[in-house]
């Protein structure tokens, strides 16, 4: 047994961010790291491969940089998160373990329990605290009202005028001059560059379960920062002036038409949302995409995110059995890939799926959503195979998602009516 008397700090899975959180100030020497594959989490559900290697993968690569930073890194393995947090303090010695707060109701609740220091958590513009702050004194928690609060607060797409912080443009909202219909004339969409795998991943693939599905992982979902900001710049680069007009199409050729697939990088932690909105902001300043655009993308990231973010917390931990339509069925087998169907637009999502993890929100909303909220798929079913289906899955975004806005499960509390 070493006994230097470092406290170790307890890196989770989603959370792979050297800059934030409990690791931000830290420096190799002052502490050790502690990441823990879990058997049990990894054998929970059944994970699409992309999604399942993703998050290994990313773990490893995290491990991995650290260590070449100098860190004394534990990445090891266990059969539950909390057996190795004991077998890490057995081989080790430690008194402290120091983490930032968890991304789950639940994994906030073990940590709590399990004694670890918590650190407050800056993976988003507005802490869950400051959205209970903003929603105390309201009836109704409108989230085009909390997006023109973050404008403001954080001086996003906002100029100084005689009257204080007013919307760039004239305008908070763009969605007008949006919502184009697909392009007609066979162009093509934004597309994205594949990274290479590396013996990190390769060995990842290998041991994968067979009781996962879905198609192989093929570099689409980056593994690693640099990965994340060479898709961001792409993104900016290529997609982003493409995003705003078609942001609510949908074609069965196309799985990600113009959306910016950066969602698994900020989930996980590889991704800052400040520092996407920067990026985007700075492309409309210095007049590489239009305002309309510019401001529809921003609207999804420090408007809904944040916003689903602040719910989740706000509504938890009743909110994940809310079941107000009484809806019963199991999710359709259609989805699951047990059954084909004849339903076209089904069957394109479902491949989408299949293919990538992955299917954008008009997909998930319209398609999956409606046809889930007009048979009567039971919403706790519904979340949990979109959790385990899509790369960017998590608890705290599925649950507003699906019970709030597909499934209409809360009765109204987040949705005015169901979108079918
Ligand atoms: C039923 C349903 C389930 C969903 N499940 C998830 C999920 O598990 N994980 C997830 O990250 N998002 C989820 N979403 C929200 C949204 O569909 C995805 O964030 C988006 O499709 C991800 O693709 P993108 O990165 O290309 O997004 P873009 O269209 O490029 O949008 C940019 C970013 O905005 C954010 N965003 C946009 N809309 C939402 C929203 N409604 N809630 C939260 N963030 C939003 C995402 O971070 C996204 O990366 C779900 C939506 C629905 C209707």
């Amino acid at each position: 047994m070493t006994a230097l008397a470092v406290p170790t700090v307890w890196v989770l899975g989603d959370q792979l961010c050297r800059s934030r959180g409990a690791l931000a100030e830290r420096m190799p020497g002052e502490c050790r790291v502690l990441l823990v594959e879990s058997a049990a989490l990894i054998n929970s559900r059944r994970w699409h491969r992309q999604r399942l290697h993703l998050v290994v993968s990313a773990m490893a690569h995290f491990a991995t940089e650290l260590r070449a930073e100098g860190f004394d890194v534990d990445h090891r393995r266990a059969d539950t998160p909390q057996q190795g947090l004991r077998d890490h303090i057995e081989e080790f010695g430690v008194d402290v373990v120091i983490a930032m707060e968890p991304m789950s109701w639940d994994a906030r609740a073990l940590l709590e329990r399990l004694g670890v220091e918590l650190v407050r958590s800056d993976r988003f513009l507005c802490h869950y605290d400051d959205f209970a702050r903003w929603a105390a004194d309201r009836k109704r928690l409108t989230m085009e009202d909390f997006y023109r609060w973050q404008r403001v607060r954080l001086g996003v797409l906002v100029d100084e005028g005689a009257n204080g912080p007013e919307p760039v443009g004239g305008r908070w909202n763009f969605d007008h001059d949006n919502r184009e219909p697909p392009p007609r004339d066979g162009r093509a969409w934004p597309s994205i560059t594949l990274f290479e795998l590396d013996d990190i991943d390769r060995a990842v693939i290998e041991r994968l379960p067979s009781a996962t599905f879905g198609a192989d992982p093929d570099g689409t979902w980056p593994v690693t920062r640099v990965q994340a900001l060479a898709r961001l710049a792409e993104f900016i680069d290529s997609g982003l002036g493409s995003f705003g007009p078609h942001e609510d199409a949908m074609l069965t050729a196309e799985w990600k038409l113009a959306h910016s697939v950066l969602s698994s990088s900020m989930n996980i932690g590889l991704l800052h949302p400040e520092e996407i909105v920067e990026a985007a902001e700075s492309a409309y300043r210095e007049g590489t995409a239009a305002l309309s655009s510019v401001e529809g993308f921003i609207r999804q990231v420090i408007g809904w995110r944040e916003y689903v973010w602040g719910v989740y917390w706000l509504w938890m931990p009743e909110y994940r059995t809310r079941n107000a339509l009484r809806a019963a069925r199991p999710v359709p087998p259609a989805f699951t890939g047990a059954a084909d169907t004849e339903m076209a637009c089904v069957a394109g999502v479902v491949g989408h799926v299949r293919d990538h993890g992955y299917a954008h929100h008009i997909e998930r909303l319209m398609v999956l959503g409606n046809l889930a909220l007009t048979t009567g798929v039971n919403p706790w079913a519904m979340t949990e195979w979109m959790w385990a289906s899509f790369v960017d899955g998590a608890e705290w975004v599925m649950l507003p998602n699906v019970i709030g806005m597909a499934l209409f499960a809360d009765g109204g509390m987040m949705a005015t009516k169901p979108y079918a």
